[in-house]
């Protein structure tokens, strides 16, 4: 049988999302030992006897991290917790030294929060509210590394080499509710709600939230019943998923995955899928486990978290802006139509934007700068428009050279490619090129007349009063000055030798 197609599973089947994210925090040391957390270093060399859990070694908490959960929890409307405390989630893995994970558990830090998103819908944008559980603490576990197989996973492998320098960096773990009413747009709700929290924890600048480099990961739990029911069907959860692409396309699948089972009168099974990217389709993981499986007490190694009401106030008042506040105001200020704010946002293009007017450019010109051209040739090229070799100073510098009549928007375009090949800032590549609008009328008046004499049947047309005979000889002039003249003064000049100004 046909997998059923998307528009056939909404019509039958109305799925209920729940998503957890897990965030590393960019604190220098890790959460219970004073071991460095910087990215890449050589295996095993920022490790110490209480993150490898050597025998009477002892926890303390880091207070920054502490700190950064607090502010995410403030940021997420959560409560914060007076009084808190650690858990063990007991399991074994071979990347995790001591046999348990320090987390939390029935006492985490922040719970009862909530984010709002914001989606095009077909009745225009419309806000979905995620309501946030809990969010808690707990440290990452180390890295292991599969080695001689072809997959780099464990089976085929011929050895597994572990790396520790990540076992007890400090993680934050966000958990909504469960997220029903999203209909056909729950995947679109779950990649922007996902996009949401990147952009509030940026904003924090409590993680570097890079999730290619799995510093934001989300857990995508989604589930089927049938529309109008009540009753919960069995849910899956998509682990580690690590890009927002990829979170949409995974619930997506998952709900088609779903449908078809159900359709056919078979069960989902309650477990946990891996999402592949090259297909978008997940494969089967574990059989989930339940809470009661970790056997969850209270790390009797550490004292419990409270947090002074004056402390959480004065975390309150440092809070920065918040993105959906921020867009609304971008948006009135720059006068962005919906659908180009839309555009924006989904293209994440929001920021390098917002720097490119705070250096003077004209909000509109700006914007179609990065959305349109850059854009372009960041997709061409397959990578993020982030790293291309073109910043926001040079866009202002080329909005500016277009304003002052400089720069056509045609040679423009010649000075983006240069500036994203590497060839300088827009005023050297100019230079370098010897590119520059043609304002000699002298010039222009000599290709005009060339290309009159070459086209002259069109010629005749347009002074017989055929004006849109025209477009074809303005192309043929600016061809003629290789795309340096200014269209509208080759218009002008082209209808008055034709006998046409008015
Ligand atoms: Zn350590
Ligand atoms: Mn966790």
């Amino acid at each position: 049988m046909a997998l059923p197609t998307y528009d056939e599973v909404i019509a039958k089947w109305d799925p209920v999302l729940g998503l957890e994210v897990h965030v590393e925090l960019n604190t220098k040391s890790k959460m219970f030992c004073s071991c460095a957390t910087e990215f890449g270093a050589a295996p095993n060399t920022q490790t110490c006897p209480v993150c490898l859990a050597l025998p009477g070694a002892l926890p303390v908490v880091n207070e920054k991290a502490i700190e950064s959960t607090i502010l995410i929890g403030l940021a997420l409307n959560c409560k914060i917790a007076p009084y808190s405390r650690f858990a063990r989630k007991n399991y074994f893995y071979p990347d995790m030294p001591k046999n348990f994970q320090i987390s939390q558990y029935d006492e985490p830090i922040c719970f009862d929060g909530y984010v709002d998103v914001e989606i095009e819908t077909d009745e225009g944008l419309k806000q979905f509210r995620i309501e946030v559980e809990r969010v808690h603490m707990e440290e990452d576990t180390g890295k292991s590394l599969h080695v001689g197989g072809a997959t780099g996973r464990i089976h085929g492998a011929d050895y597994s080499l572990l790396d520790y320098n990540r076992a007890g960096i400090p993680l934050v773990e966000i958990v909504t509710k469960i997220v029903p009413g999203t209909g056909k747009y729950a995947p679109e709700v779950a990649k922007a709600y996902v996009a949401e929290l990147r952009d509030i924890l940026r904003g924090l600048k409590v993680s570097d939230v890079k999730m290619e480099q799995g510093s934001l990961r989300c857990d995508a739990n989604v589930s089927l019943k049938p529309i109008g029911s009540d009753v919960l069907g069995t849910r899956s959860e998509t682990k580690n998923v690590n890009s927002l692409r990829s979170v949409e396309r995974a619930i997506r699948g998952e709900m088609i995955r779903h449908a078809e089972l159900l359709n056919e009168g078979k069960k989902v099974k309650q477990e946990t899928r891996h999402f592949q990217e090259d297909t978008g389709l997940t494969r089967s993981g574990r059989s989930k486990e339940q809470a009661e499986d970790y056997r969850y007490f209270p790390d009797p190694d550490l004292v419990p978290v409270t947090p002074a009401t004056i402390w959480i106030e004065e975390l309150r008042a440092t809070l920065p802006e918040r993105p959906s506040l921020r867009r609304k105001r971008i948006k009135e200020e720059w006068n962005v139509p919906d659908k180009e704010m839309a555009a924006m946002i989904n293209a994440d293009v929001l920021d390098i934007v917002e720097a490119t007017v705070l250096l003077g450019a004209d909000p509109t010109k700006a914007r179609t700068w990065w959305l349109g051209e850059i854009s372009r040739i960041a997709n061409d090229q397959n990578i993020a428009i982030t790293d291309l070799a073109i910043t926001p100073k040079d866009v202002a510098e080329l909005v500016a050279l277009v304003a002052s009549g400089e720069l056509t928007d045609k040679l423009a375009r010649q000075v983006v490619e240069g500036v994203i090949a590497g060839e300088g800032t827009p005023s050297e590549v100019v230079a370098q090129r010897g590119i520059k609008v043609v304002n000699d009328d002298g010039a222009l008046m000599a290709a005009i007349e060339k290309v009159c004499a070459e086209q002259a049947e069109t010629a005749e047309k347009v002074r017989g009063g055929h004006l849109p005979a025209a477009g074809a000889l303005i192309g043929a002039v600016m061809k003629e000055t290789k795309g340096q003249a200014d269209a509208a003064r080759v218009r002008k000049l082209l209808l008055g030798h034709l006998g046409q100004a008015n």
